[in-house]
């Protein structure tokens, strides 16, 4: 299992300045009035991880994440996320042998598509997605229940639940690698 300690955002959706969130280990709530931003930080956090579908975040084309302007603000071009991992026990892949955390950051640009980086060292989405695929906390895990989820899973086709109970019992990551394997 690994640990979320930090949750960076900047220009994403509602949250347009720099906003830094520390996750302790435990129980973390987030409360707050209708429309403060909630479901943002969960998008956020699911984005972050690797999703690739923008009805996921609930807009219709990826540039939606980035901060689309106020009445009182202009737009922005850029939103970067950034989810900061404890990986003091050295469970995470090789790749980060020596590494005691671990910033896994996506950023968008407007028109132009996003990027990732592992401690600042730019990596494809396989990798992001690859990282998260074994702790059964991927974008699409059922560990990531957003509002209306609930009902989109009883209402699931046999195979796409299958798929979910699957990723649930951590073994989304194989077929993710067998996959990845059969492409070489
Ligand atoms: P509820 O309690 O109703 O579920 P919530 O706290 O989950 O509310 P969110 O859905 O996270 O609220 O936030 C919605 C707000 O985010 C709205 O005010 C919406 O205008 C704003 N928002 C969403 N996308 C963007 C964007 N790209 N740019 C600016 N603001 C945005
Ligand atoms: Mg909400």
């Amino acid at each position: 299992m690994i640990q979320f300690t930090k949750l960076r955002l900047s220009g994403f959706k509602s949250f347009v300045d720099p906003t830094e969130l520390l996750i302790a280990p435990g129980m973390t709530g987030v409360v707050g009035p209708n429309g403060c931003g909630k479901s943002n930080l969960v998008e956020a956090l699911r984005w972050v991880m690797g999703e690739t579908s923008a009805k996921q975040m609930r807009g219709g084309e990826m540039d939606d994440v980035i901060f689309g302007g106020t009445s009182h603000r202009p737009a922005r071009n850029l939103a970067e996320v950034t989810v900061v991992l404890d990986n003091a026990a050295r469970t995470a892949p090789a790749l980060f042998n020596d590494a005691a955390e671990i910033e896994v950051t996506r950023r968008i640009e407007r028109g132009d598509g996003s990027d990732y980086r592992f401690n600042g060292k730019p990596v494809r989405a396989r990798d992001v997605q690859l990282l998260f695929a074994d702790a059964a906390t991927g974008a699409r895990s059922t560990a990531m229940v957003s509002q209306g989820r609930v009902g989109a899973l009883i209402n699931a086709k046999p195979s796409q639940r299958r798929s979910l109970l699957e990723e649930a019992a951590g073994i989304g990551g194989l077929y993710t690698r067998r996959h990845e394997a059969e492409l070489r």
